[in-house]
């Protein structure tokens, strides 16, 4: 139809538009089979603790090993997967090759530690009947104690069906899983959640976090979350702490954990080991 009216900007339009739908489309053609073929990758990121910068767990993220494209990050990707339904098989992947991968780095490197694992849930997997079975399975699939375990849900995740969300939580909250409130702050009703679900730990998104030694308002602010916080007996972290400026600031309002750049990338296997062997190294057996 463009084409009958000429060589006028609708069909430029057209064509714009054309490109970027066809990208889409091969993407997602590419994304499917993607698991099967063994593109995707987990990296981990440290969360810290802010007394003496240790490791206390991993934030496991996935990421896709294009064969042509190279990586693409999860922000690329996870609406598409959400979209088509994959995201189910790609978070029980993710599921599994993290609490696998913590009961080994446990086992190596801190056998009665408290070294967890923090696994991100979309609100597409939470809406599912079996969600629950599903988690209980990977834990038992891979031998990682419950409590060693974290999943971390959005507060639109929680907003969806908050009823049902409450009795999931409190299901797995009974076999000693613990669960994350992800990019705190940027969603609604935040306050309520807090009152409402099992939350064991804040994760303050990095928005409130970015430049807080710059920002007396947002000082006042993490200032203010970190105390609720300590009042409803919850942990905070930080994410996306950048800078040493950032870190010294975190500190002087006591709070607890923190995630960033500053600290560590998300990293592969082998490099996330080796800090592991660097926090650990009481001679300890080492994985080959
Ligand atoms: P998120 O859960 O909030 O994860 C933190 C994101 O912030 C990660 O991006 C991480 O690499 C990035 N980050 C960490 N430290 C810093 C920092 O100091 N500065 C900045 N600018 N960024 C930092 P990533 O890996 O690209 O993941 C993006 C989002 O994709 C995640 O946000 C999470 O919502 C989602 N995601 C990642 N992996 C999975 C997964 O396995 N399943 C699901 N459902 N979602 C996932
Ligand atoms: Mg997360
Ligand atoms: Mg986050
Ligand atoms: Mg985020």
């Amino acid at each position: 139809r463009a084409k009958s009216r000429g060589r006028g900007r609708w069909e430029l339009f057209d064509d714009a538009m054309g490109a970027q739908v066809a990208e889409q489309l091969q993407l997602e053609r590419d994304l499917h089979g993607a698991l099967e073929r063994g593109e995707l990758r987990v990296h981990y990121q440290p969360i810290v603790s802010l007394q003496d910068s240790r490791i206390q767990g991993f934030e496991a993220l996935v990421r896709w090993e294009h064969p042509e494209k190279g990586w693409i990050m999860p922000g690329d990707f996870i609406l598409l997967a959400e979209e088509t339904g994959q995201i189910h098989a790609i978070g029980q992947w993710m599921l599994h090759q993290a609490c696998s991968q913590i009961r080994r780095w446990r086992e190596s490197f801190d056998p009665q530690g408290a070294l967890y694992v923090s696994v991100n849930v979309s609100a597409v997997e939470f809406a599912r009947r079996d969600f629950v079975q599903r988690v209980l399975e990977a834990l038992h699939a891979t031998g990682l104690p419950p409590q060693r375990l974290k999943l971390e849900i959005t507060e639109s995740a929680a907003m969806a069906d908050p009823e049902r969300t409450q009795g999931q939580l409190k299901e797995l909250q009974g076999h000693g899983i613990q669960f994350s409130l992800d990019d705190f702050g940027t969603g609604f009703s935040s306050l309520s959640h807090l009152l409402q679900l099992p939350i064991h730990t804040l994760k303050i998104d990095r928005s409130f976090v970015n430049e807080i030694d710059a920002d007396g308002r947002k000082r006042h602010v993490l200032d203010t979350i970190v105390a609720l916080a300590r009042n409803l007996d919850i942990e905070v972290v930080a994410e996306g702490t950048e800078t040493s400026g950032e870190v010294d600031c975190l500190s002087a309002l006591n709070c607890h954990y923190a995630q960033g750049f500053y600290f560590s990338h998300a990293l592969d296997q082998k490099a996330a080991e080796v800090m592991l062997s660097k926090q650990f190294d009481a001679g300890a057996e080492r994985p080959e």
